[in-house]
C-alpha cells in the first residue's frame, strides 16, 4: 500500500497579517514537490485571507467545534471553517486536550463534524512522558486511538492519525526511530481493525520537534507517512527542508 507523503504545519498561535508572505513562500517552493502533500494549519484569523492571497495550497485550521451552531460563544464549526476556505482540520491536539481538558469522546465528536463538513481531519494521539517511562506507552495510545476515531471512516484519503509523544513537543527531544516504528504499527493495526482495507489507506504522521536536521531520519521509518509540524513550520527556510525530505523518502 503506497500511500502519499503528507507534511503539515501547525502555526499554533502564531500568524498575523505580515506573515502572509511566509504562507506563499511556503506555498511557492512546496509546489515544487508534487510528490508530497504539504499543507497548512494556522491560526483561524488569518484563514479566509491566506485562502484568497495563496491558492497554491491546502489551509486548515487547528481546531474545530462539534455541532453544527448554537450558543457556543467563541467557537467556530466546521461549516465555519468550510466557508473560510478551510480544507482541513487538526483535532486532539495535546495541548487542546490538556489546556482545554479535551476528552476523547469530544475529539471524536469534532472528527465526524469535520468529516461530515467536507473537511480533512488530521486526529492527534499521544503518550506522557510518565507513561512512556512506565513502559505503557503502545496500550495507551492504542487506547487514547480507540476512543478518539470515529466509528466508521469513508473516506480514508481525508483522514489522517498524527502520533505526538508529548514529551517531544516543542522539547527539541525526538522518539527513537524504534519507538517510533513501534507506535505507527501499533497504530496501523487499530486503524485496520476498525476500518478494514480503508483502515491500510489512512496515513499516519509523526509529531515531535520534527526539523530540518531529523526530517529524513525519521521519514526512513517505512510506517511514518509523513509529519506535522509546528515550530519549524512557521518559515519557508525551515519548514521547505523537511517538505523535500519528504519527498526523498519514497
Ligand atoms: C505540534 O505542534 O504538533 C508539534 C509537533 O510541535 P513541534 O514541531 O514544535 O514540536
Amino acid at each position: 500500500m503506497t500511500r502519499q507523503m503528507y507534511v503539515v504545519g501547525n502555526w499554533k498561535m502564531h500568524g498575523l497579517s505580515a506573515d502572509l508572505v511566509e504562507v506563499r513562500a511556503i506555498a511557492d517552493a512546496a509546489q515544487s514537490y508534487t510528490e508530497v502533500e504539504t499543507a497548512l494549519c494556522i491560526p483561524a484569523l488569518l484563514i479566509e485571507r491566506a485562502v484568497r492571497a495563496v491558492p497554491g495550497i491546502p489551509i486548515g485550521a487547528q481546531d474545530v467545534h462539534f455541532a453544527d451552531k448554537g450558543a457556543h460563544t467563541g467557537c467556530i464549526s466546521a461549516a465555519m471553517l468550510k466557508d473560510a476556505g478551510a480544507s482541513l482540520v487538526i483535532v486532539g491536539h495535546s495541548e487542546r486536550r490538556e489546556a482545554q481538558r479535551e476528552t476523547d469522546d469530544e475529539v471524536r465528536s469534532k472528527a465526524v463534524a469535520a468529516l461530515a463538513a467536507g473537511l480533512s481531519v488530521i486526529l492527534c494521539v499521544g503518550e506522557s512522558l510518565s507513561v512512556r517511562e512506565s513502559g505503557k506507552a503502545v496500550a495507551t495510545v492504542e487506547e487514547q486511538l480507540r476512543r478518539s476515531i470515529p466509528e466508521a471512516l469513508s473516506a480514508a484519503d481525508r483522514f489522517a492519525v498524527a502520533y505526538e509523544p508529548i514529551w517531544a513537543i516543542g522539547t527539541g527531544k525526538v522518539a527513537s526511530t524504534d519507538d517510533i516504528g513501534e507506535m505507527h504499527e501499533a497504530i496501523r493495526g487499530q486503524l485496520e481493525a476498525a476500518y478494514g482495507a480503508t483502515g491500510s489507506s489512512v496515513r499516519v504522521l509523526y509529531g515531535g520537534s520534527v526539523k530540518a536536521s531529523n526530517a529524513a531520519e525519521i521519514f526512513s521509518v517505512a510506517s511514518v507517512d509523513g509529519a506535522l509540524v509546528g515550530g519549524a513550520s512557521l518559515t519557508a527556510a525551515d519548514f521547505i527542508p523537511i517538505v523535500e525530505a519528504a519527498a526523498s523518502a519514497r
